[in-house]
């Protein structure tokens, strides 16, 4: 469904991703893991349009995206989150979803489901009743988005993403600063998800979510990949043991 190749992104002197690659299959959940400042978020900022990789290619369903602009991503059907979402100061939760599904551009963090064409507002407003439901935001919805805890603001940007019935789903560190008891909760809906044929790759530091949660994962060590193994395999990987314990 989704291939990376050869792709490397520096920012000024700084090489953050060099020749990476690696493919994702359709509806598979791939697990990303890799050190802080590894450059997981910047992978998936170039595979999401909100950063131009230096060379490689990007492919999705067989289209070239690298370079695209991230609403024509989005269009494409591959929606993200963010690692810290920001959302809006002035509209309710409830109000940020139904954005999230009828608009062309995503201006703010979290704001990246895009349906395909002009849909009617009473089945986006159900659908964002029902992906508020799932994420456990219901009681919320009236609220104003910017005052919600961190937790939730990671759940609304799944239920943004959500929105424009992505075919590829991108998460990163959707589990962080998410009570244990949501994260059960997280795991069996991103399972759900998965079955429904939607695919998935999340970024995660913890390891018993990815032990759970991914078929396969890769792994990133200053910008490039060391690892791409069944999340059992992990702990006798040479190379990722020592992307976590071998350096500085
Ligand atoms: P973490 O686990 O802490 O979230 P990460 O693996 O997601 O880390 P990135 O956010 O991709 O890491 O950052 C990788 C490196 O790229 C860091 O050194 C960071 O400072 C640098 N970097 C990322 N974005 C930019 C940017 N827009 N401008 C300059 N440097 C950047
Ligand atoms: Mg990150």
């Amino acid at each position: 469904l989704l291939e990376v190749a050869d792709v490397s992104k520096a920012f000024g002197g700084n090489q953050v991703l060099t020749s990476v690659s690696f493919t994702l299959e359709k509806g598979e959940i791939l697990g990303l893991l890799g050190p802080n400042g590894s450059g997981k978020s910047t992978l998936l900022n170039t595979i999401s349009g909100f950063t131009r990789p230096d060379g490689g290619s990007i492919t999705f369903d067989g289209r070239s995206i690298a370079c695209q602009p991230s609403h024509r991503i989005i269009q494409a059907g591959i929606a993200r989150t963010f690692q810290l979402p920001v959302m809006p100061e002035k509209m309710s939760v409830m109000e940020v979803v139904m954005t999230a599904g009828t608009r062309q551009h995503g201006l703010f963090n979290g704001l990246l489901g895009l349906p395909s064409g002009r849909k009617a507002e009473q089945e986006d407003r159900a659908r964002a009743r029902e992906l508020l439901d799932i994420l456990l935001l219901t009681k919320v919805k009236d609220l104003p988005a910017a005052a919600l805890s961190g937790g939730q603001k990671k759940l609304l940007g799944i239920a943004c993403a959500l929105m424009g019935k992505p075919t590829l789903l991108m998460l990163d560190e959707p589990m962080a600063g998410v009570h244990p008891k949501l994260r059960q909760e997280l795991v069996e809906t991103l399972v759900n998800l998965s079955r429904q044929g939607i695919s998935l790759l999340v970024i995660e530091h913890d390891m018993h979510f990815i032990n759970t949660l991914c078929q396969r994962c890769i792994v990133l060590d200053r910008g490039q990949i060391v690892a791409s193994c069944r999340p059992d395999e992990l702990a006798q990987n040479q190379q990722v043991l020592e992307a976590y314990l071998g350096h500085s």
